[in-house]
C-alpha cells in the first residue's frame, strides 16, 4: 500500500476511545476486562448512552402524530437518524432507509414480502455456505410455502466463496442472491461488488448482509450497486432494538407491507386500506425511536474517528494476532480468506472451544465459543464448534497479548 493510497498505520487514539466506553473499564473475575465478542454484539460510548438517555430526558413523545412541539421534536430526531444512516452508507434517498428492529428482522422481511411475491415453485434461490442462520431460515421458510429451491454456493479451505460455482449456479430461475458481506465465523470479506454484477448479468437482485461488515468498513450502497441490504444497530456500537434494511426505491414500492397496523397506512376503511407512502410503508406500529436516536449517534462516532482509521488499526491487529495464534503449538486458525475483518476463529487440538471459553473467561477475557449461529460452516470444516476472537476499533495490542496468554493457560490445564 502506498502512503496517499490508504492509511498505512493507524493514529486512532486508543487511551481516549477506551475512556469513551465506559464498560471496558470494569474488572471481571478481578482481572480488567478484554472484550474480544464484538461479532456478538459491541460495546457503546458514551455518547450513544447520553443520546438514548436525553432523548427520554427531553423528547419523549410518539412520532409522525401529533402537532405538539414534542411530537414534533421526536419526529425531527428520528426523521434526523434515518438521513445520517442514509449518508453513511450513501444511499441515493433516505426513503430507502427502513428502521427494522436487527437484521433478522430486514431479511424476513423481504423474504415475506419481496419472495412471496416474486419468486415461486421452481425458481432459485441462493446463498452460500457461510450464512448466519438468519440468512438462512428465512429463504428455507420461503422455499417450504412455495416450492422454490435453496441453492448453496460451496466456500473453499481458506473461507472464500467458490467463483466458478457461483457462476454455474446464476440461471434465469435465479430469483434472489441473498449472500453475506462479511462472514461472522469466518471473517472474510465477500467480493461483494462482483457478486452483484454476476447477478444483475442475468437479471436477479442481490441483498447483501452486511452486519458483519458496517462496524469495520466504509460500506456504500451507490457503488455496490446491491438492490438490499440489512445491519444490525448493536454490532455497529448502537442500541439494540434497532436495525436497518437498505432497498432500492424501485424494490420497495412495488413490495406489498410486511407487518399491517398504524403507521403504516394513508387511510383505513373496511372497504379499503390505502398504504403509506415510503418508508412509512414498512414501519408498521410505533418505531424504536430512541434506539434510531441511539443508532445515529453511534454512526456520528465512528464517522468522526474516520474508517481510514478503524480499518488500518484493525488490520494490524488481525496481522498481529494472526501471527502470535500461528506460532502456538495445537491451534489451528479457521477462516484464512486473504480479505478478511477483525475476525479470528480457531479451534485447538486438546480442548473444546466451550473449555477455552470458560477458561478465558475466568481471566476477565471474553470471546464467543460455538456455532456462531452457522452450523453450515462448522459442518463444511468438519468441526463442531470455533473459539472467535472478534475485534473492534477500541481493542489494542494488550488485548491481543491477554489472549494469547489466555491461550497459554489452556494449554497448561489440558496438557
Ligand atoms: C449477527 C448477525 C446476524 C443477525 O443479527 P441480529 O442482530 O441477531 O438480527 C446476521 N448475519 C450476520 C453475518 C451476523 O453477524
Amino acid at each position: 500500500m502506498t502512503a496517499g493510497n490508504r492509511a498505512t498505520a493507524s493514529t486512532l487514539n486508543l487511551e481516549k476511545i477506551r475512556s469513551d466506553f465506559p464498560i471496558l473499564s470494569q474488572t471481571v473475575n478481578g482481572q480488567s476486562l478484554v472484550y474480544l465478542d464484538n461479532g456478538a454484539t459491541s460495546q457503546k460510548p458514551q455518547s450513544v448512552i447520553d443520546a438514548i438517555v436525553d432523548y427520554y430526558t427531553t423528547t419523549n413523545s410518539n412520532v409522525h402524530r401529533g402537532v405538539h412541539t414534542l411530537s414534533q421534536r421526536a419526529t425531527d430526531s428520528y426523521e434526523g437518524a434515518r438521513t445520517k444512516i442514509q449518508r453513511f452508507i450513501n444511499a441515493s434517498d433516505d426513503k430507502e432507509i427502513i428502521f427494522t428492529r436487527n437484521t433478522t428482522e430486514g431479511i424476513n422481511l423481504v423474504a415475506y414480502s419481496y419472495g412471496r411475491k416474486n419468486i415461486g415453485p421452481g425458481d432459485d434461490i441462493i446463498v452460500s455456505n457461510m450464512e448466519h442462520h438468519s440468512n438462512i431460515v428465512p429463504w428455507q421458510m420461503l422455499c417450504e410455502e412455495n416450492g422454490a429451491n435453496l441453492l448453496v454456493v460451496p466456500i473453499d479451505d481458506t473461507g472464500s466463496l467458490v467463483m466458478d460455482e457461483y457462476q454455474k449456479m446464476l440461471t434465469p430461475r435465479t430469483k434472489l442472491v441473498s449472500i453475506t458481506h462479511v462472514s461472522n465465523a469466518l471473517g472474510t470479506i465477500q467480493n461483494a461488488k462482483q457478486i452483484v454484477r454476476m447477478a444483475h448479468d442475468i437479471g436477479s437482485p442481490v441483498l447483501l448482509d452486511g452486519a458483519q461488515a458496517v462496524p469495520h468498513m466504509p460500506v456504500d450502497m451507490q457503488d455496490l450497486d446491491c438492490d438490499f441490504y440489512v445491519f444490525s444497530g448493536h454490532k455497529l456500537f448502537g442500541p439494540t432494538g434497532i436495525g436497518v434494511l437498505y432497498g432500492k426505491a424501485e424494490y420497495l414500492e412495488a413490495m406489498p407491507p410486511f407487518l399491517g397496523g398504524g403507521e403504516m397506512i394513508k387511510s383505513v376503511t373496511f372497504e379499503k386500506t390505502i398504504y403509506n407512502d415510503l418508508p412509512y410503508k414498512f414501519e408498521g406500529g410505533t418505531p424504536d425511536i430512541a434506539g434510531a436516536v441511539g443508532l445515529g449517534a453511534a454512526i456520528d462516532y465512528v464517522t468522526n474517528l474516520g474508517f481510514d482509521q478503524i480499518t488500518a488499526h484493525e488490520e494490524e491487529l488481525l496481522r498481529y494476532g494472526t501471527e502470535l495464534l500461528s506460532c502456538i503449538d495445537g491451534v489451528t486458525i479457521v477462516g484464512t480468506a486473504a480479505h478478511k475483518a477483525g475476525i479470528l476463529s480457531f479451534v485447538m487440538d486438546k480442548a473444546h472451544p466451550h473449555d477455552i471459553g470458560t477458561i478465558l473467561d475466568e481471566q476477565g477475557i471474553a470471546i464467543r465459543t460455538g456455532h456462531h449461529c452457522a452450523q453450515p460452516v462448522m459442518h463444511r470444516f468438519q468441526i463442531p464448534a470455533t473459539a472467535r476472537a472478534s475485534f473492534a476499533f477500541y481493542n489494542n495490542k494488550e488485548d491481543i497479548d491477554a489472549l494469547v496468554k489466555g491461550i497459554d493457560r489452556v494449554i497448561e490445564v489440558f496438557s
